[in-house]
């Protein structure tokens, strides 16, 4: 048992030095926010649920040849990753109108898009990350044009290949966010996925019923929360046998 220095705090996860060097703990909080801070609350088991979820996810993306930052789940709220130095950019994709887009150009929630959208944001929490464009990410330096190839390339291809899994288990994937991080192996650089894909940063909707089952039912106020979560980790065959939140092991249980 080693307690491990923590690197950084975020809102819904921690980062901790990992046990070898360029390897990161990842530990999932049960902590929400919404609306950058605006409101807050503890989902009890989320974290347990998003760890299984997104690393189920991020294996079947690897199978088809996507690189990650995953390595591998060390217990029900932490696994360990590669340390990627992040790109400050949130990449978002979009198959139905939902959310900030709806808002923005007062397209009705649910109405397919013509093809899907990919959108990026700043990742700047004091700016409330702003879209921007290929434009000011090049001007600004955030990420090169080649850079940007290699993040919209990944982004569809996550796309075509997680609309099809939850569509086989009856959910709709509305939309998504991405994060991407630069790898280094000696000289030699590589963008991988990083972050988490889980209910918190998708939109998942039941294909029959349209019902939400993602963190919308925070945001908005809609009740079972954590419901959703294991629904969709049900759907997904891997809901943790004690229905999530049983094993509370702490970061310093890292071994
Ligand atoms: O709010 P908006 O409609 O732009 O969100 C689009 C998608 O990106 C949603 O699935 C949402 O969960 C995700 N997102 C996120 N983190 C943010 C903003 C959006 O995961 N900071």
């Amino acid at each position: 048992m080693a307690r491990r220095r923590q690197l950084y705090e975020g809102k819904a996860k921690i980062l901790f030095e990992g046990p070898e060097p360029g390897t990161l703990v990842q530990y999932f909080k049960d902590d929400a926010t919404a609306g950058n801070g605006a409101k807050s609350g503890v989902i009890t088991g989320k974290g347990v649920l998003n760890n299984r979820i997104s690393e189920h996810l991020m294996l079947r993306l690897q199978e088809i040849g996507i690189p990650t930052h995953f390595i591998r789940r060390i217990n029900m709220r932490e696994q360990l990753v590669k340390e990627v130095e992040i790109i400050p950019l949130e990449v978002v994709i979009r198959n139905v109108a939902a959310g900030s887009i709806s808002k923005r150009f007062n397209i009705p929630e649910g109405q397919r898009l013509p093809r899907p959208i990919v959108e990026f944001y700043y990742k700047n929490d004091e700016l409330g990350d702003p879209l921007v464009s290929e434009d000011h990410i090049i001007a600004f330096g955030w990420a090169c044009p080649h850079d940007l190839e290699d993040m919209t390339g990944m982004a569809m291809r996550v796309n075509d290949f997680l609309c099809g899994l939850f569509s086989g288990i009856g959910i709709q994937l509305v939309d998504f966010k991405l994060e991407f991080g630069r790898c280094w192996e000696g000289e030699d650089m590589r963008i991988v996925l990083a972050d988490e894909i889980s209910p918190d940063n998708c939109r998942l909707w039941d294909l029959n019923t349209n019902e939400k089952l993602d963190k919308d039912r925070f945001r908005r106020d809609l009740g079972n929360v954590k419901e959703a979560y294991q629904e969709v980790a049900r759907r997904m065959g891997i809901l943790p046998e004690n229905g999530a939140g049983g094993d509370m092991k702490g970061p310093e249980t890292v071994q």
